[in-house]
């Protein structure tokens, strides 16, 4: 990896200047073509500025675009299990990094180190899933139709693809991405978010240290319309892959469409957790409470929606609201902290606003509802935990992804009932369902329209081996984690070997 001045940023309070962030391509720490910077700023105290990053543009695209491209041709012929045995020493790598980078990214994201300190984990996971898949990326053997010759399906790399990650899971989903594709014999240009790119860096520079070939993995910071956009109209770029909004998702997808691309949309989510008159409602309660307002509700499967049967619902609304207004809200870096503070100012304005909807749409607000600003809170971007009742299904509070710690209640008559409302919405990302009646947890198994369901556990805590990704407006159909990014970032060959010396026409040549 080419050196570089990346040390770790200087204290709150030093007199030291920010360190500054420069693009990664071909091996290379480079400036953007612009000149221009972009700040990161700590989102629980915004004079902390985390780094400055590089405010990049269309040549800067198209430098990592040629850099990844070239990469390719010496990549794809690098043998899957020594791709992988470089994961591997990432992963270890990672392993001895991970409490320096999961402070980092508490730095730059807010959520609490607990969690910095899963999302690291989740990338170490990823890491040493894939490092296995390079001794295995199986495909079929086969009889052929015709007698001496030999039938199999191979599973070949892409080419250059194209990321665009969020910003809160800053490490696990660029790691999502990066791991598999490499693997598979891929090189990758990724836009991290632009809130977030610093853990981006810390993935990428282990990689780097790890020993992957310059050009394999590049990096161009920026926004969205600057940098994602032509990384997505790129003609050499063959695959993208895209976690975020709905609205950008669509944007992506049909611009991808243009040029054929490979495309994975992981999008938004409005999950419900149906809670059943026979729960243990103390698990449920407290499943809820991790659910709706870890990462401050900033989860992709963040338990925003609450079903709960009409039996119980009186005790598990004066219980949870209890819980709610008890959470710990602070700067992340403290470990006693339970929750942090929304992302920017931006998203903290989007949650306010829905405060507003749902009290204009006529449900009752138990707790929160207010911004935090007066004495440690004044600098960051802290709002109480909120918590609606009585909701009804169909309001905009119920219907809409708001990404933030704004949590709808909403009473349900029995289990068809809760599957009904719980299906009610255009997004079907994780669900769940808190119930001590086998029979009614497979019902819910089979009937609750979303890519993951879990069976009392909250709707968040997905495990990197297995498919992850909803359906409806969640998604287009493809999957992360395990297998399913196998399949994304691979392209099938058929390979017919005919060793009969004549010439065998399939179809025609039979013995009828
Ligand atoms: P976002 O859609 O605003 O941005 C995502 C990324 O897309 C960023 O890097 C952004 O710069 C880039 N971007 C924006 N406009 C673009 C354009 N026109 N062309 C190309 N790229 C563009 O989302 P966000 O605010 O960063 O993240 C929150 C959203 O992500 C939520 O909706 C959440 O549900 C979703 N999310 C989904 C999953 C999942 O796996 N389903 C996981 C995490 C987050």
């Amino acid at each position: 990896m080419a050196t570089d001045t990346l040390t770790s940023p200087p204290a709150l309070g030093s007199s030291t200047a920010p360190k500054v962030y420069k693009n990664f391509i071909d091996g290379e720490w480079v400036e953007s073509s612009t000149g221009e910077t972009f700040e990161n700023r700590n989102p629980a105290d915004t004079r902390d500025v985390v780094g400055i990053f590089q405010k990049s543009a269309k040549t800067d695209v198209d430098a990592a675009v040629e850099a990844a491209s070239r990469a390719f041709a010496k990549w794809r012929l690098v043998p899957a299990p020594r791709r992988a045995e470089i994961v591997f020493r990432a992963a270890e790598m990672l392993l001895e990094r991970k409490e320096e980078y999961s402070r980092d990214m508490t730095r730059e994201m807010g959520k609490i180190l607990k969690e910095t300190r899963g999302d690291t984990q989740e990338a170490i996971d990823t890491a040493y899933y894939f490092a296995g898949e390079g001794r295995r990326m199986f495909g079929p053997t086969t009889p052929s139709e015709l007698p001496n010759k030999f039938a199999m399906a191979v599973r070949t790399p892409i080419g250059v693809c194209g990321m665009i990650t969020p910003w809160n899971f800053p490490m696990a989903i660029p790691s999502w991405k990066i791991l598999p594709a490499i693997v598979c014999g891929n090189t990758c240009v990724i836009k991290p978010a632009q809130d977030t790119p610093l853990s981006t860096f810390n993935l990428v520079r282990t990689l780097a240290d790890a020993g992957v070939p310059h050009g394999v993995i590049n990096i161009v910071t920026g926004f969205g319309s600057m940098v994602g956009t032509p990384l997505t109209e790129h003609p050499e770029v063959r695959a993208v892959s895209l976690t975020g909004s709905t609205a950008v998702g669509r944007i992506v997808g049909t611009t991808a469409a243009q040029s054929f691309k490979h495309c994975s949309l992981e999008l938004g989510g409005k999950n419900p957790m149906i809670v059943l008159d026979d729960a243990n409602l103390d698990l449920a309660i407290e499943g809820g409470i991790w659910g709706g307002f870890g990462t401050t509700g900033q989860r992709c499967t963040a338990t925003s929606r609450i079903i709960v049967q009409k039996g119980v619902y009186a005790e598990f609304v004066e219980r949870y609201v209890d819980r709610a207004k008890g959470l710990k809200v602070g700067n992340g870096l403290d470990e006693s902290t339970e929750m942090g503070p929304a992302i920017n100012e931006a998203q903290l304005k989007t949650d306010l606003s829905y405060v507003e909807i749902g009290k204009s749409e006529g449900a009752k607000m138990k707790c929160g509802g207010n911004r935090l600003d007066q004495g440690e809170y004044q600098y960051g971007y802290f709002m109480e935990p909120t918590v609606f009742v009585d909701v009804d299904p169909k309001m905009r509070i119920a219907q809409e992804e708001i990404f933030g710690p704004v949590v709808s209640i909403i009473p349900c008559e029995d289990l068809e009932d809760g599957i009904a409302i719980a299906n009610g919405i255009e997004y079907g990302l994780s669900s769940a369902l808190y119930t001590k009646d086998v029979n009614k947890a497979f019902v819910a198994m089979r009937d609750l329209h979303a890519g993951i369901t879990y069976i009392n556990a909250p709707t968040i805590g997905a495990e990197v081996h297995l498919p992850f990704g909803g359906v409806k407006a969640t998604g287009n159909g493809h999957r992360e984690g395990g297998m399913g990014a196998i399949d994304f970032y691979t392209e099938w060959k058929a390979v017919y070997v005919d060793y009969s010396d004549r010439l065998q026409k399939a179809q025609i040549d039979r013995i009828d």
